[in-house]
């Protein structure tokens, strides 16, 4: 059924003619509601609205749904969002009615990690010392904490550069260039404490005891929610204007077909959204958010091992070292399976940006048998997925520069008939939580 709907769509799409759904009460519209972005928040919109027996359509620019909850089939990993907690209170719901079933993975996530500086693999560490990495958590440890979770955006005076903030707190600049290695953020000098205090009162107060992984890949659960659409959802619908005029929004797409609605629910990652046109009535914070948004680029290059390498030389597999592969981490939802990662962050991903699939690899696999003789022979390249260049997401995600905490309540208003959800627009969480929390405030936005 769902399929006959997509492949009458094509045939209408091609011959430059709009799709009009035969439930659309207003023969003007394509649908009531218009959803661009297939991720977690656009599918978990239309969730919502289908349940309310709402009329809606949802646009998806790429091939597949899930958008940053991807599961690459050609190399069989998750590249993308995959851990949640249980306390991802806005998600959970969602996950038990698509009986999605779930792995735990606490104790993966514990498991010691060996540091690789100046040339030499340091294990264990020695006692009483701080380790590289855990710098800026010991400096925002020393910080009062955020008193809730949607109080970063109102924290005016905690919006600095992280590394002004870092060296307020006594580390020297040889300790912040360090953090800066494997921070979570493009790059320590120019990002917002913010985040990272925010990133703190996420962990305090929607702090888990578990972490899971969707069984099947995070494609097993996207599959499921797109089950229960029984409305359009196309893909290949790369959106490349949005107009919004006459009580009625139109959306034109890549492939020179467009779309109308009395409302759209636009996902797009800001990222993405400033290729767009806008011919709408954003406000002048909402258009330099649009412009200016930061986000986080992650590369990740894929790897498998034949052995348990780490069994041999007796260090932990994960690392952090001061080499251009940063991080390697083991992947792998349980000990039979044999995923490694080497996780690269920030400004260090420019680094692999101009190589080829086999100079990653080549480089990749070189230093990690420099680092641990132990793995010559028992390393397999997979694949690289760098975010920062894939074209429908240009980052992993958001991350705001100084200041731009200030745009985030004009940025996420409605703009005439335009709603704005997606991870970046959560007043709360982050991640997948952040997404479907947006969701949830959306669909009472457009719905009530
Ligand atoms: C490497 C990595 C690791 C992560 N780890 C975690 C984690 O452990 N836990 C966690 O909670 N979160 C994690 N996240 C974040 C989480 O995956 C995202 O926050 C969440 O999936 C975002 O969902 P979304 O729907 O807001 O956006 P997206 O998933 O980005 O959806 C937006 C959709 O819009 C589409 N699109 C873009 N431009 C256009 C256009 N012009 N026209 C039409 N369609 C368009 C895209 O193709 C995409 O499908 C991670 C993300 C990455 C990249």
């Amino acid at each position: 059924m769902k399929r006959r709907i997509f492949l009458r769509n094509t045939t209408l799409a091609s011959a430059g003619i709009g799709f009009l759904p035969l439930s659309c009460t207003n023969p003007k519209l394509d649908a009531e509601y218009l959803i661009l972005g297939g991720g977690i928040s656009g599918l978990f919109l239309a969730n919502l609205l289908e349940k309310a027996g709402k009329d809606y359509m949802l646009l998806e620019g790429s091939d597949r749904l899930g958008g940053r909850m991807f599961t690459r089939t050609d190399i069989n990993r998750d590249v993308g969002g995959r851990g949640i907690g249980d306390k991802y209170t806005n998600l959970l719901p969602l996950i038990e009615e698509v009986d999605q079933e779930m792995i735990d993975i606490t104790s993966f996530m514990r498991s010691p990690s060996a540091i690789y500086l100046d040339g030499e693999l340091r294990h264990p560490w020695p006692e009483g010392q701080v380790k590289p990495q855990m710098h800026q958590f010991k400096a925002l440890g020393k910080e009062n904490h955020l008193s809730g979770l949607d109080e970063w955006y109102q924290k005016e005076s905690w919006d600095e550069p992280y590394a002004d903030f870092l060296k307020r707190q006594g580390l020297t600049d040889e300790e912040i260039a360090l953090a800066d290695i494997s921070a979570n953020y493009n790059d320590i000098y120019e990002t917002s404490a913010i985040n990272a205090h925010h990133s703190r009162a996420f962990g305090k107060y929607n702090g888990s005891k578990r972490a899971l992984n969707f069984k099947g890949g995070t494609k097993s659960f996207i599959d499921k929610v797109a089950k229960t659409l029984k409305k359009p959802v196309l893909t290949n619908k790369m959106v490349t204007k949005i107009t919004d005029a006459d009580n009625r929004v139109t959306v034109s797409c890549e492939d020179g077909t467009s779309y109308r609605a009395k409302k759209v629910i636009c996902t797009l990652p800001f990222t993405t959204l400033r290729d767009v046109t806008l011919d709408v009535a954003v406000n002048a914070n909402q258009a330099k958010a649009i412009k200016e948004l930061a986000y986080t680029n992650i590369t990740q290059i894929h790897l498998a091992h034949s052995e348990p390498y780490w069994e041999t030389d007796g260090i932990p597999l994960d690392m952090w070292t001061d080499t251009p592969i940063e991080r390697i981490m083991n992947m792998s939802s349980s000990p039979t399976e044999r995923e490694i990662a080497c996780w690269v962050n920030g400004k260090g991903t420019a680094f692999f940006d101009a190589m080829s699939e086999k100079e990653i690899a080549d480089f990749t696999i070189n230093q990690i048998n420099a680092i641990r003789p132990a793995s010559v022979g028992k390393l397999e390249y997979l694949g690289t997925q760098n975010w920062g260049k894939y074209k429908y997401n240009k980052g992993a995600y958001v991350e705001f520069a100084p200041t731009q905490p200030n745009l985030f309540l004009d940025m996420i208003k409605p703009a005439g008939n335009i709603h704005f959800a997606g991870e970046h627009t959560a007043h709360k969480n982050r991640g997948m939580e952040a997404a479907a929390e947006s969701a949830n405030r959306v669909f009472k936005e457009v719905v009530f």
